[in-house]
């Protein structure tokens, strides 16, 4: 599977700026909550659709310090990130204070309660995709009319294949919405659930109804 010539190091680096920038954000807004709990070590998996992308994303709360409003709490963010370069929006007024941040792709979002001490930093990279798009391959049958051995069937199921005929031992189908959902038939374990990788089912042990789909069997 090709790996994109420099995109891990792109969106490593834009992890690491996103995650200066935050802490810059965190120790002066709200200073004292625990940066430890700041999760911004490793991309996730942000869309699962082929082909696969990733960011750099967390959400981290900490405290408004007693005797600074919110709104001039989110001002200040919003002011930190303008004097980094980040291009800054400002929540609709109608809705809690808020600002958020935008630049290379990434965005910070801080949004603070009137109501209530906690500020929450909403924080991500762009997504990337890492690999360069997957084509499938469907699988070579393991078992054919040629190869199957004496006393045994292609199995009814698979026609030999051996992999799982749904899903063609990815153990995965794609969905339009989720990207991939796990395969019905084989339930993820990628392979025939008639032959577990066979192909071929030895004909002695046949039962009643599986002769049924091998009528030319001798009785
Ligand atoms: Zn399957
Ligand atoms: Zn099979």
């Amino acid at each position: 599977m090709g790996e994109i010539a420099g995109a891990r190091a792109e969106l490593d680096r834009l992890g690491r700026s996103l995650r200066a920038q935050t802490v810059e954000l965190v120790t002066e807004l709200t200073p004292g909550a625990d940066l430890d709990l700041l999760f911004l070590d490793e991309p996730t998996v942000s869309d699962r659709h082929e082909p696969v992308k990733y960011r750099y994303s967390t959400d981290f709360r900490g405290e408004r310090p007693p005797g600074v409003e919110a709104a001039d709490l989110v001002l200040r963010g919003a002011e930190m990130l303008s004097a980094a370069g980040w291009t800054v929006t400002a929540s609709p007024a109608d809705v809690v204070p808020g600002s958020i941040g935008t630049k290379d792709g990434s965005t910070i979002e801080i949004r603070a309660t009137t109501a209530h001490p906690s500020v929450l930093f909403s924080v991500r990279t762009r997504e990337m995709s890492l690999t360069e798009p997957r084509v499938f391959e469907w699988p070579t049958p393991v078992r054919t009319a040629e190869t199957v051995d004496p006393g045994y069937v292609l199995c009814y199921e698979c026609d030999g294949l051996g992999r799982c005929p749904e899903c063609g031992g990815r153990g995965w189908l794609p969905d339009e919405e989720q990207g991939r959902i796990t395969c019905p038939e084989c339930l993820g374990e990628k392979v025939c659930p008639i032959c577990r990788d066979a192909g071929q089912l030895l004909i002695s042990r046949l039962q009643t109804f599986q002769r049924g789909y091998y009528p030319d069997l001798p009785k």
